[in-house]
């Protein structure tokens, strides 16, 4: 085995190959390609089996990476599959879009001088290639229990914990607002970060397993929490944070000022091959438009490489900090500059400007301050500096908060913290109510893929404890 690993020093890191550019902006299909088998092997290979494998302890799941590396490098792809999925629900789709640097990779500790092992893209390639093999199958569980469960969310976090709990045999309903499952996995991570039917055979395959799915159900709407609770042995809330945070500049009431996510859900819908009328009407469609997108995260990102896509005439992302500061990953950062895409770093909104739609941004530069409570920068206008940026739409990418769940649930009792997530006790994870469980962003806030896979593989759990304490009690 030893002359299959420990390759780092005699093999670079090499990661897929990525397409061009001019190519990457006729269509909103992934960046990067797949490994080979000889290339997932050969960067495998690389590994050099530490005996404390930091890289695990990073990553939010504790896969157990340096296993199904050396399984890989030995092309036992069938064993790596099996391992990868013993910890996670989708490694395919962390795969693609977990920020490895700041997890996995990040950590990896080969040698001093050697780049990280290309972990994210091997984990890609190894679940991808078991879907071709047909080696992924739909769950069977041992039993079939009596007992159900009521996941309202079908993001990341309610499709762990459904599986988790299916697979125990319990039976098992997810409640979503949305016409197709998958959370933001389908209507806010756009196609070129993650295609939608590596989403669609995720949610394909738990139908299949005999998990039902009720769509277009907004809880609040077509049944309160009561209903559902009355229904259910036991409920998840799963429903993730999705209220912008707001701007307060004059001008924000101007038309064709628009949130991140009502954006980047139009964008989504339409390639599906949905109709979307405020998309074909233009309002949310940045084909021959000056855009601007304030925000340097990653939503920022996305919606500035949608627009390029869309044939925006110019696009440009306001930043306040400098781009050694800012939230949004350096490797998105770099593709959307491939794109064309102008960063206007240091910069803050000052006012909208236009009569009835907005035309321009007023917006003044930026310098670095003293460290604020968090140690970081702040930063503050330089008098004097403002300058416009012609805009015909504004995208306002700030962040998320939670909605107000109690009011929409009509569920008053539900305790929430003063931030709007849901309380949980962090051992048991149930909220105040009895038999009512939450996970994901909706307790975290806005967070990543990977963790909320993780609390709703934790909450299968716990929901498990509790519905065999519940039976025990009762016989
Ligand atoms: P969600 O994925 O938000 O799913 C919640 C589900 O609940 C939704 O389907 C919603 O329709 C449903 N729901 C809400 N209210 C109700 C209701 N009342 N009744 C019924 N259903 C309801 N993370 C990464 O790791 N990598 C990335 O590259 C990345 N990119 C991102 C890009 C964007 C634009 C955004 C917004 C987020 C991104 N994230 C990324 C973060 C990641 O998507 C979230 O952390 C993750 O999806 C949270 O999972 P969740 O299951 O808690 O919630
Ligand atoms: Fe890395 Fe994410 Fe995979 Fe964990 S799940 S190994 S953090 S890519
Ligand atoms: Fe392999 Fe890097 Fe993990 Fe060490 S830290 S086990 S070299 S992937």
């Amino acid at each position: 085995m030893a002359e299959k690993l420990l390759k780092f020093v005699s093999l670079d890191q090499q990661m897929p190959t990525k397409r061009k550019s001019e190519s990457r902006l006729q269509d909103f299909d992934e960046v990067y390609a797949r490994f080979d088998i000889a290339g997932a092997e050969k960067q495998a290979s690389r590994c050099s089996q530490c005996g404390v494998p930091f890289c695990h302890i990073h990553c939010p799941l504790g896969n157990n990476i340096p296993d199904w590396l050396r399984l890989t490098a030995e092309n036992r792809l069938q064993d790596a599959f099996l391992m990868a999925s013993s910890t996670n629900n989708m490694p395919e789709i962390c795969g693609r879009i977990c920020p490895q640097d700041r997890l996995c990779e990040g950590n990896c500790v080969i040698e001093k001088d050697f780049d990280a092992v290309t972990i994210g893209a091997v984990e890609k390639y190894i679940v991808d290639t078991a879907w071709e093999n047909g080696w992924v199958k739909p769950i069977s569980p041992p039993t079939e229990l009596d007992q159900s469960v009521g996941i309202i969310g079908a993001g990341p976090a309610g499709l762990a914990a459904a599986e988790e709990l299916r697979k125990v045999g319990y039976q098992v309903h997810i409640y979503d607002r949305h016409d197709r499952a998958g959370g933001l996995l389908v209507y806010g991570i756009p196609g070129f970060k993650l295609e939608k039917d590596v989403v669609s055979r995720r949610t394909g395959r738990l139908e299949q397993s005999g998990i039902t799915f009720h769509l277009d159900f907004e809880v609040g709407r077509e049944g309160s929490l009561t209903d559902l609770r009355e229904k259910h042995d036991a409920l998840l809330i799963a429903t993730g944070v999705y209220r912008g945070r707001g701007l307060k500049v004059p001008g924000v009431g101007l038309g064709n000022i628009r949130e991140a996510l009502d954006y980047l859900i139009a964008s989504n819908k339409k390639g599906f091959g949905d109709d979307v009328p405020e998309f074909e009407n233009g309002n949310l469609d940045a084909k021959g438009k000056n855009v601007v997108v304030i925000g340097g995260g990653d939503t920022a990102m996305d919606c500035v490489r949608t627009a390029v896509r869309q044939g925006a005439k110019s696009v440009k992302c306001v930043y306040r900090r400098d781009r050694a500061n800012m939230p949004g990953s350096a490797r998105e950062v770099e593709n959307a500059e491939e794109e064309g895409v102008e960063f206007v770093w240091l910069t803050g909104p000052e006012a909208f400007v236009g009569d009835a739609d907005v035309s321009a941004v007023r917006a003044y530069e930026m310098r670095l301050g003293a460290p604020d409570g968090t140690g970081r920068q702040a930063p503050e206008p330089v008098p004097g500096s403002s300058f416009n940026m012609d805009c015909d739409l504004a995208i306002l990418a700030l962040g998320f908060e939670p909605e107000d769940l109690p009011a929409l649930f009509g569920a008053p009792e539900l305790r929430v913290t003063r931030w709007g997530t849901v309380t949980v006790d962090h051992e048991s994870m149930m909220s105040n109510l009895d038999g009512v469980f939450a996970a994901g962003d909706i307790v975290r806030g806005a967070s990543l893929v990977v963790w909320a896979i993780r609390d709703g593989r934790d909450a299968g759990s716990a929901i498990k404890t509790f519905l065999e304490n519940k039976n025990a009690a009762a016989a």
